[in-house]
């Protein structure tokens, strides 16, 4: 029978943050310690293990209290197998057997699953995506990914990965090398990484900014914006211009009508959002509605979503 209780677990690249959920969905209980950058998968595992203990302990539950834990991570996983591909959080985890590895330690279920995903079921069950059928989530932060919502359940392809965006090419074999080996990606020019990046390289063309390489961060570029500095209006257009364009070509290709748009860089608000909504008009033609909407989970949107890959399972 289930209990209704389940633990999320978004393990991310500076923290990895624990929750326990009643069967209302509300959150009991919290912790978090910092990512171990250089875990391997049993060392990653092993510490997991010990605080999922530490906190059913305070409860007064066991493992077998809960119906699953759910644990995202930014990641490709091989989510039939809950085989962790790599993650970028952590470049010591490597094709590791994760599910199994944990579950030879926790009798309950586990669902691993990337954080995009997490996000995404976390906004469609709780957040701005509540009553749509269809939605596509868009995490601008450090990097730029995607999940996606069909008839109200993960859209996850053939081996777990559906959804990232990022690493569509933008402009092929041009522009900034990504992690994943190809230039040109559309998180080599829409992400907080590649506004950072942009700025530095701008920077020496453009002798009336206000920016420094120390300043090449959001917040500095969106007070030089304010200040009507030419750089930090160009790199939030050269942002504005692929994000749109990205989701063009998701909307083309899925032709679902809600976006959820979340990350850091929606910090931005409508100086970035009015622009990247243009741009999108811009390429598109058929006038029906297509809405764009901002996040409304903040930190504990990946917590969230990890408890409900249990309940979607
Ligand atoms: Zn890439």
């Amino acid at each position: 029978m289930k209990s209704g209780y389940v633990i999320g677990i978004d393990a991310g690249g500076t923290k990895v943050a624990y929750g326990l959920f009643n069967p209302a969905g509300e959150r009991i209980d919290r912790a978090q310690h910092p990512t171990d950058v250089c875990a391997t998968g049993e060392s990653f595992s092993d510490t997991l293990v010990e605080n999922i203990r530490a906190i059913l302990a305070r409860n007064n539950m066991k493992d077998t209290d809960l119906d699953g834990i759910g644990i995202c991570m930014p990641s490709f996983i091989l989510f039939d197998e809950g085989v962790v591909l790599m993650t970028s959080a952590m470049p010591g985890i490597k094709q590791f057997p994760m599910r199994a590895y944990l579950k030879a330690r926790l009798n309950t279920n586990i669902v691993l699953d990337n954080d995009s995903n997490a996000a995404a079921l976390a906004e469609y069950r709780r957040g701005a995506g509540r009553g749509s059928r269809h939605l596509v989530y868009i995490t601008a932060g450090t990097g730029l990914g995607s999940g996606i919502i069909i008839d109200g359940r993960l859209f996850r392809g053939s081996y777990g990965w559906a959804g990232e965006c990022g690493h569509m090419l933008a402009t092929p074999d041009e522009g900034l090398m990504c992690g994943c080996e190809n230039r040109g990606c559309f998180m080599s020019y829409a992400s907080g990484r590649a506004m950072s990046a942009r700025v530095r390289g701008q920077m020496t063309y453009c002798n009336t900014t206000i920016l420094t390489p120390e300043t090449a961060d959001g917040e500095h570029v969106l007070a030089a914006y304010h200040e009507n500095d030419p750089l930090a209006i160009e790199t939030i257009e050269t942002i504005a211009h692929y994000l749109g364009v990205c989701a063009f070509n998701i909307y083309q290709m899925l032709n679902i009508n809600l976006f959820v748009f979340g990350g850091g860089l929606t910090n931005f608000g409508d100086v970035l959002f009015d622009r990247v909504r243009a741009e999108f008009d811009k390429y598109n033609h058929i006038l029906l509605p297509v809405e764009f909407k901002i996040a409304k989970l903040g930190g504990d949107i990946g917590l969230i979503g990890a408890a409900e890959f249990v309940r979607e399972a």
